[in-house]
């Protein structure tokens, strides 16, 4: 079939063995798979969903049982006391956005332990002093790099302070290029962190993350966390949204500043998408798996050309994103022009670079989605600017991953 889509017969075998060198990564794949299936209709049996939970609500949305159950079964599946899973949340940003404000007061600090967030954040806290980030309501912003991918226990000991109210962990990497950290690695820290300051709140961004592992941080002991629904637990069908699990008066608050005080979870509809959210969510384990499997395959096959990926391809999986220095400009281009074609959306389409706010070179992306910016479909994008790294993540069918990387390879001449 390889050869409908021009694929030289030695580039299918030589991926082909790489996929049979797979087996073993392959079944921990699947094993995670297996428990995080598990574990999610566990919670639409017990809370017994129905067709019921489908019906859409207008208005202000009082008693959409829908939605209501909907928050239920993401506690449930996360092990929080509450949730939020709102289509008015625009985007995980918006998430952690929400959480910074809703969980601050003029005079608090926060503390990122994970270096400086993802870029979207730095105008929330306001680094470039914006009009309306936290630092104009003078709530103050302060950061510990990892040290060898690794939390820096020094660091953050000595800038942990009476008025440290809220602990940042970013799960995934981001754009940046260290690993993403272990469920192992947030434990410790947790642990470490409550010994010295038990009232921290201590919050994760899971963007990326959500079953990735049989545990999601706040198994872990992280008071709250926050994830998009374009990315992981909209397992590819939830058009727009993102979540907040965690602590009851923490979620509370967040509804607070999400709606108005006194008002919080009780209203808000959710156009129609409760079906979807629902089936998403249910779908979700399976696709997060093919999608680990795909980063997997392209790590060990870029590997075995001597082209460093992050993680390589002996290091354990984080989150679903892997980064490959290509190493010239033309490269990425020849890259993205692959992924793009292998693509069920948009596959005649050739990507073009271009300017992107909030970057200092031009950006060349390749996305043939059903939904617009899911990166949970298989999509990439690299800055035109040394040290040319693409940045990959996703792929909703395992073939469509293996095709991508074959095409990769016939474009970049590799073999
Ligand atoms: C995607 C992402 C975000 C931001 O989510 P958007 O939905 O793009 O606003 C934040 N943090 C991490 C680690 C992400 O991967």
């Amino acid at each position: 079939m390889y050869s409908l889509y021009d694929i030289k017969e030695n580039i299918v075998s030589f991926v082909n063995e790489s996929e049979k060198e797979l087996v073993n990564d392959f079944s921990c794949i699947e094993s995670i798979y297996e428990k995080n299936q598990l574990k999610v209709l566990k919670a639409f049996r017990d809370l017994k969903i129905s067709e019921s939970h489908f019906q859409e609500s207008t208005g202000y949305g009082y008693s959409d049982i829908g939605r209501d159950t909907i928050e239920e079964v993401y506690a449930h599946i996360f092990h929080t006391e509450d949730a939020l899973v709102r289509q008015q949340i625009v985007s995980g940003t918006h998430a952690i956005s929400l959480v910074l404000f809703a969980l601050t007061r003029p005079g608090d600090k926060i503390l990122s332990i994970t270096g400086l967030p993802y870029d979207t954040i730095l105008s929330t806290i306001g680094t470039n002093n914006e009009k309306s980030s936290l630092k104009e309501y003078n709530i103050d912003f302060d950061y510990v790099n990892l040290k060898n991918n690794e939390f820096d226990k020094d660091s953050i000991k000595s800038k942990l302070s009476a008025n440290t109210k809220l602990i940042m962990i970013q799960r995934s990497r981001g754009y940046s290029d260290r690993k993403a950290l272990s469920i192992r690695q947030i434990e410790e820290i947790v642990k470490f962190i409550k010994s010295i300051k038990p009232d921290a709140v201590i919050m994760v961004d899971n963007c990326y993350g959500e079953f990735v592992d049989e545990k999601e941080p706040t198994d872990v002991g992280a008071d709250i966390m926050c994830g998009s629904l374009i990315k992981n637990p909209g397992g590819s069908l939830v058009k727009a949204g993102a979540y907040i699990a965690g602590r009851k008066d923490l979620i509370e608050l967040c509804s607070y500043r999400l709606t108005a005080p006194g008002i919080g979870k009780e209203v808000g509809i959710n156009f129609n998408q409760n079906r979807t959210i629902l089936h998403g969510l249910y779908l979700a384990p399976q696709i997060v798996a093919n999608a680990l499997k795909i980063v997997k395959l392209f790590a060990k096959t870029y590997n075995k050309f001597n082209i460093d990926t992050i993680p390589n391809q002996n290091e354990e999986l984080n989150d679903i994103v892997l980064s490959i220095k290509l190493g010239d400009a033309d490269k990425l281009k020849r890259f993205c022009e692959a992924i793009q074609s292998t693509s069920p959306i948009d596959s005649f389409v050739k990507p073009v670079e271009n300017d992107m706010p909030g970057y200092d070179s031009k950006v060349i992306m390749a996305a043939g989605n059903f939904i617009s910016g899911a990166s949970l479909e298989l999509s990439c994008d690299a800055p035109l600017r040394p040290p040319y790294m693409v940045y990959m993540q996703g792929g909703i069918t395992y073939y469509q991953g293996k095709l991508a990387l074959m095409k990769t390879i016939q474009n970049l001449g590799l073999i």
